[in-house]
């Protein structure tokens, strides 16, 4: 399967949207007492905490058939709630061991892929070029979350593209922050991410402008996109970070998505004598190469999304905000593809094993 997205290339063909969520059936009565009570789940739990069961199961054998007596309907979600809850009690087990052997690139790794969003990419359904990764995407996207290496064959430990002789050695993901990557497949990558949202906003009947000129009084800072809805005035800069980069360690391991959190406040101060000279909101849209998204990028998305209703789209904003959640987290798992590629390539022929031409 390939996908057709491109750098510069707008999509402006209707999209799929994707199925709402599952709603979990109402809690059980807590008068009720042959039931036992479920565990709260809205605040997230702790990271030593081993029940962090958010789903709907009984609690013990013993409750197993009280439990499905008293709400029957329940039972239509076992097997996905067992499953659910069997990987979450797997996850916190290996953050708990990797803590306990302050191994904090594992901690990070663990803490990065469980941040919002960032399982995103592997429910994603196939069913436009937007939305689909092809086989090779696909296994450079399996091995940075189960913390593998890029790449079957071990290369020189010596980076191609920036000459550092060490810098493989320590981290064998180094071309998502190689600096002589930066200026080329990483800053593909984020264009990537910026053309879903210029392509969602002007599909929802907005205007969106590419690095505008002209709206700093101060100097010439330029944000990645202006978005002009009827009752909106949107400005957003895009920014990637990989938080399993040795430099980024120390915050990864402390808290879900921080490096993209860290990205986003830099970016509001960056941005902050932009939007009060504009009256608009700065709104940062800063994702992890893991797919974590920071809470304004989630926002923004909904306010995409809740401002196309403006136009008259018959589908439901809730799908067309899944739509677009999608189609970033293909968007950076694609470029981390192209990232690792272009690193291999370049150490290929390095090596001698490619032909130059
Ligand atoms: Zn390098």
């Amino acid at each position: 399967m390939k996908s057709k997205i491109e750098d510069g290339e707008s999509a402006t063909e209707p999209l799929r949207p994707l199925p709402p969520p599952p709603t979990l059936p109402p809690p059980p009565s807590s008068s009720s007492s042959s039931v036992p009570p479920n565990p709260p789940s809205s605040s997230p739990e702790p990271a030593d905490a081993l029940v962090p069961v958010k789903v709907w199961l009984p609690v013990s054998t013993a409750s197993f058939f009280p439990f499905y007596s008293a709400v029957p309907q329940r039972a239509i979600d076992l097997q996905s709630n067992f499953i659910c809850q069997a990987s979450t009690l797997l996850r916190f087990a290996a953050l708990k061991d990797s803590q306990e052997n302050q191994d904090v690139a594992r901690v990070s790794l663990l803490k990065s892929i469980a941040a919002k969003q960032a399982c995103m990419w592997k429910l994603v359904y196939p069913s436009s070029p937007l939305h689909t990764l092809s086989d090779s995407h696909y296994r450079i996207a399996a091995r940075l979350n189960l913390g593998l290496p890029p790449h079957r064959v071990a290369f020189s430990y010596t980076c191609s593209s920036c000459k550092s002789s060490t810098a493989l050695r320590n981290d064998r993901w180094h071309h998502l922050s190689c600096i002589s990557h930066r200026r080329r497949e990483v800053t593909h990558r984020h264009d990537a991410v910026l053309n879903v949202l210029y392509a969602f906003v002007r599909a929802a009947g907005g205007v969106a402008v590419k690095e505008p000129a002209g709206l700093s009084a101060k100097d010439g800072k330029r944000p990645d996109l202006q978005i002009i809805f009827p009752s909106r005035h949107i400005i957003t800069d895009v920014c990637i970070s990989h938080p399993l980069a040795p430099s980024y360690l120390g915050k990864a391991k402390d808290l879900e998505a921080a490096t993209a959190n860290g990205a986003a406040a830099v970016k509001v101060r960056k941005y902050v004598e932009v939007s009060t000279t504009q009256q608009a909101s700065f709104i940062p849209f800063a994702a992890e190469s893991t797919g974590g998204l920071s809470p304004e990028a989630i926002e923004l998305l909904k306010q995409i999304a809740l401002a196309s209703n403006d136009h008259l789209r018959l589908d439901p904003a809730q799908a067309r905000q899944g739509a677009m959640q999608a189609a970033v987290a293909i968007a950076i798992q694609r470029g981390n593809a192209m990232c690792m590629f272009a690193g291999m390539s370049r150490a290929l022929r390095a090596a001698g094993w490619m032909e130059k031409v």
